[in-house]
């Protein structure tokens, strides 16, 4: 586990102080995949690469299992991140070396026995997918093929924390999918526990268990992936929800309908149009796959004279009705 307490960042010099990050609390369950989203500028970067110790904050302390990382010295501190590996948007990988020293040399600042360097190389290339492209230089390789080779890099000494920045925002939509895909299928072979940063919300709905959103350096929402897509909280949240769902036009007056399975099938709206006498139009429909979950968005007009009886009957239903504003 690690936990973020009182955690601030701000950079001053002789005329102004910035202040990067407000307190912030954080607890990162082991085995989560957590996202944390908001837009650039947000502070993302400076609070991932305060958890790696690459940054040391102005106020508060950060504890990986209990321990505290910014009383150690800073031989120390090096030592704790050999338990958090880190993959990054443009894959740091040394353009000088192929892909079976890239991963060697990750191997050998680490604590790995000389005899076990070779097994372990393979294992992680098997484990990534580049069985076979070992001695490909990284300009050999595709844009996920270096993705690869960096989580291969990051993983080589077994650590208990990836910490991911925006590392599938260079990757073409596919690609991205294929390396979402591998981080699910290694986290799910390895329980490694997972931090995800990305200004994309629908990376983050296919690989996340839970999800920030980041704000002017704040944490402005804290939820589990479903939840945030169906209960979204603050009203940036409900932004970058709908920037997935719909993006309303100004003079239009919609009320969302947020449905999930357990409601299909079910004949909601016809009935509530036969009891209630009120008149729909719909405007946009949209489903999402919340992990494995479809979630169904559906943006209506209604009027009549039993407006707020048929919206009561839509939410003994179950179904999530909020005005859009
Ligand atoms: P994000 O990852 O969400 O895009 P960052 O954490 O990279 O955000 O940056 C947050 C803010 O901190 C930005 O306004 C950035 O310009 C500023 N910032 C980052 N590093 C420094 C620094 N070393 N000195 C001053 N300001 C910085």
């Amino acid at each position: 586990m690690i936990q973020l307490k009182n955690i601030s960042k701000i950079y001053s010099n002789k005329n102004t102080s910035m202040t990067i990050l407000h307190p912030t609390y954080l607890t990162i369950n082991d085995g989560e995949i957590l996202g944390i989203v908001g837009k650039s500028g947000a502070g993302k970067s400076t609070l991932i690469r305060i958890i790696n110790g690459l940054i040391r904050p102005t106020t508060g302390d950060v504890f990986v299992d209990g321990v505290s990382m910014f009383s150690l010295k800073q031989k120390d501190i090096n030592r704790m991140r050999h338990s958090i590996g880190m993959i990054f948007q443009h894959f740091n990988l040394l353009h000088s070396m192929n892909a079976y020293d890239n991963i060697k040399l990750a191997l050998t600042i680490g604590y790995y026995r000389k005899e076990d360097i070779n097994d372990r190389i393979y294992e992680l290339l098997g484990l990534v997918g580049l069985t076979g492209k070992e001695s490909r230089y990284p300009s050999q390789l595709s844009g996920g093929e270096k993705q690869r080779l960096g989580i291969a890099r990051a993983l080589a000494n077994r650590p208990k924390y990836l910490l991911c920045d925006e590392a599938t925002s260079a990757l073409d939509q596919e690609t991205a999918n294929e390396i979402i895909q591998l981080l699910k299928d290694i986290q799910h072979k390895t329980q490694v526990t997972i931090v995800f940063i990305s200004h994309q919300m629908d990376v983050i709905k296919d690989l996340c268990t839970r999800v920030i959103i980041m704000d002017n350096g704040e944490i402005i929402e804290d939820q589990p992936i479903k939840a945030m897509f169906t209960h979204p909280v603050h009203p940036k949240t409900k932004v970058l929800v709908h920037s997935l769902t719909y993006e309303k036009p100004n003079d239009v007056i919609a009320y969302e309908l947020i449905y999930d399975q357990k409601n299909s099938g079910e004949a909601i709206l016809s009935n509530m149009i036969k009891t209630y006498h009120v008149d729909v139009n719909i405007l946009f429909a949209k489903t999402l796959k919340i992990q494995e979950e479809w979630i169904g968005y559906l943006y209506v007009e209604i009027h009549g004279d039993d407006l707020k009886k048929a919206i009561q009957y839509l939410k003994d239903q179950r179904i999530e009705v909020s005005l859009y504003a």
